[in-house]
């Protein structure tokens, strides 16, 4: 059996958050799509997107991100989507490419809806990661609810494509969960939309496929995969049937949809499931916690914020001694490393203050976490996600025109 260790964890200096086949280009390919381009910070050519992701020009689109669903997730476990399956083999026997793209480093729902709603980078939006350092405050916020961080449209001041779309007068719906309507992540990554309040998801889809006739663009967003797997993890059954449910709704839009819309379906990450013999506890290591100030980020991918003060000589030695713990089961890069990476994509000067002065990338089935800080519900989350690997940066971009 094929399973998530078959993939790669090898780290390469990334282009891909401004390249073409990343998430970024999607709503720039989707603006040229359908007739009114709306270039962005990082894609000054979305004509070019719409060519490099093999996007049909049309009317009418709808795109569906679904929260957690890798790529490899996917293929892994392709008999419990027998919708999906069908429409990756259509693609595949059209178009020479494969049916998949990456999302950002890291790869995490704040960051990467950010990414997907600006057709930006996590260097120019400020979002980057689970949790960061608010620099005002010299605190740790949380970047989903926005518990202690900078208000979302202080924080990210890149327009969303939605804006711009609809700034050209292009109907933008979003049909979603009424609790997401005014929350924080959606004012700073997917303003702009004419949000539907529908918290059913068979409502969804059902109003989806209706507003499919009128040209322009739809928004879906389903969780329910992002769910179960950190709750089960992604190789459990509870994965599994969030996994059929989504297929079967997603069935529904492709049957159901006006003849002539295009189908795009996306996600904001993968997963990998952890092995908690392989947990790195930072509070049981003294080599660990020396000069590390405060903790930002998630157990796969850490931000090392060093003491105020902190020359670039102790940023070195908090690296080194972090690699000579880790060894294989990490990368370890420090804050110049990673810009020079180009891990963030550009990086905005108001954004430097917030990335870690060093990141830790884990590999395999690793997470590095605090027992002193963290409760033992967050240590032991059985799928997780946030780092550089295939598992969780290569996400699905599924396409299908309704006949
Ligand atoms: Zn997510």
């Amino acid at each position: 059996m094929v399973t998530q260790e078959h993939f790669s964890d090898q780290f390469q200096p990334i282009r891909s958050q401004i390249s073409q086949r990343s998430l970024s280009a999607v709503l720039p390919a989707l603006s040229s799509a359908l007739g009114t381009p709306c270039p962005t910070a990082v894609h000054g050519d979305p004509h070019a997107c719409q060519t490099a992701l093999a996007m049909p020009s049309v009317r009418s689109a709808i795109v569906i991100v679904v929260d957690g669903l890798g790529f490899h997730n996917l293929q892994l476990r392709i008999g419990h989507a027998p919708h999906l399956r069908s429409m990756i083999a259509n693609q595949t026997q059209l178009s020479h490419h494969p049916a998949s793209i990456l999302t950002c480093y890291p790869s995490t729902t704040a960051a990467a809806l950010s990414v997907f709603g600006t057709g930006t980078c996590p260097g120019l939006t400020g979002m980057l990661g689970y949790t960061q350092l608010n620099p005002k405050t010299r605190k740790i916020s949380q970047m989903i609810q926005f518990r202690g961080a900078i208000p979302p449209t202080q924080l990210q001041r890149q327009p969303t494509v939605f804006e711009k779309l609809t700034q050209q007068s292009v109907r933008v719906t979003s049909i979603g969960l009424s609790e997401f309507a005014q929350s924080p992540l959606t004012a700073a990554a997917l303003r702009g939309t004419d949000y539907r309040n529908v918290d059913d998801p068979n409502e969804r889809v059902r109003l989806a496929a209706e507003l499919s006739s009128q040209p322009g663009l739809t928004y879906l967003y389903f969780r329910a995969v992002d769910k179960a797997g950190h709750h089960a993890g992604w190789e459990s059954d509870e994965w599994a049937t969030a996994l059929e449910q989504v297929d079967s709704l997603i069935g529904y839009v492709t049957l159901h949809s006006a003849p002539g819309t295009l189908i795009v379906i996306t996600a904001d990450h993968g997963m990998v499931d952890i092995d908690l013999n392989e947990q790195i506890d930072t509070a049981s290591n003294d080599a660990l916690s020396e000069g590390v100030w405060k903790i930002g980020g998630e157990p796969r991918a850490l931000m090392l914020y060093a003491h105020r003060g902190a020359t670039a000589e102790d940023v070195d030695q908090i690296a080194q001694r972090y690699r000579s713990v880790v060894h294989e089961r990490a990368h370890v890069l420090t804050k110049q490393e990673a810009l020079d990476a180009n891990l963030f994509g550009p990086v905005d000067q108001r954004v430097k203050p917030m990335i870690g002065d060093v990141i830790v990338m884990a590999c395999g089935r690793v997470t590095i976490v605090n027992s002193n800080a963290q409760t033992e519900g967050a240590r032991h989350m059985p799928g997780v996600h946030g780092s550089h690997t295939e598992m969780e940066r290569r996400i699905p971009l599924i396409m299908d025109v309704v006949d």
